[in-house]
């Protein structure tokens, strides 16, 4: 009689114990879906997080609304946009920052090349890829200078080409600058030679030869073969001047 109680009192307990660590764990994942519910880019997440979520809800495209439109309106989307917002796609991605760790990203992009990024990004944090900032250009009230000089990858921005009246291809949401300010913009306006964003001066010229760029996209970069891969053009590659941060779609 007395070992059954025995038995029975182990029972108890070892069943107390899991229940505890179930609602533990459960909390933890509560917390972390919180997290991922609200998805402010720039938030630092866990593996294990990312785990618990599920990932394939962290790559993800969207229909442009709320929240979304409301910080897109009068900066990246305006009156006289060439596209409208059902053309345009809100994007979650992850990808590493520049310690390496998991952060939540986002971008706005045509609903013809969403798919493309969603599989060109999942590649790249799958790789352990470093991206330092992926956040919506609205945040630096779609200045580009002020983005590109904050190191942060963006897409759609309904703009004109620097120095001319054409709309870029940002503007119809069919081009990506990724890690700007390491691979910068150079070209020659008015006989003058001009560098987008200004601080990334020290890393413009003679890139081929140098091993000091951080985040710098050549030939031989991972990022460069996954956008030609599924199509894009680089910018590295003009001949009257350089958008080393430039990837865009041709329809
Ligand atoms: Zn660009």
């Amino acid at each position: 009689m007395k070992l059954t109680l025995f038995f029975n009192s182990i029972l108890l307990f070892t069943c107390c114990f899991f229940m505890s660590m179930g609602m533990y764990a459960q909390s933890v994942s509560v917390s972390a879906a919180i997290k991922f519910e609200k998805w402010e880019a720039g938030t630092v997440v866990d593996e294990s997080e990312v785990q618990a979520y599920g990932i394939d809800k962290c790559f993800k495209a969207e229909i442009i609304k709320g929240a979304t439109l409301n910080r897109m309106w009068n900066k990246s989307y305006k009156e006289g946009c060439p596209i409208g917002r059902e053309r345009l796609r809100y994007l979650k991605v992850l990808h590493r920052n520049a310690d390496g760790k998991t952060q939540l990203g986002e971008l706005v992009c045509n609903v013809n090349i969403a798919d493309k990024l969603l599989r060109i990004f999942r590649k790249l944090y799958d790789a352990g890829y470093k991206i330092e900032k992926m956040c919506l250009i609205d945040d630096f009230d779609a200045d580009d200078e002020r983005s590109m000089a904050a190191n942060n990858t963006s897409c759609f921005n309904y703009r004109v080409v620097s120095g001319t009246k054409t709309v870029s291809k940002h503007g119809y949401g069919l081009a990506i600058d990724l890690n700007p300010r390491y691979n910068p913009y150079v070209h020659t306006l008015n006989g003058v030679r001009m560098v987008e964003p200004a601080n990334g001066k020290d890393y413009a010229f003679n890139r081929s030869k140098r091993k000091d760029i951080p985040y710098k996209i050549d030939t031989n970069d991972l990022a460069y073969k996954l956008f030609i891969a599924e199509g894009f053009s680089w910018g590295g590659n003009w001949r009257t001047m350089k958008d080393y941060q430039h990837f865009d779609y041709r329809r």
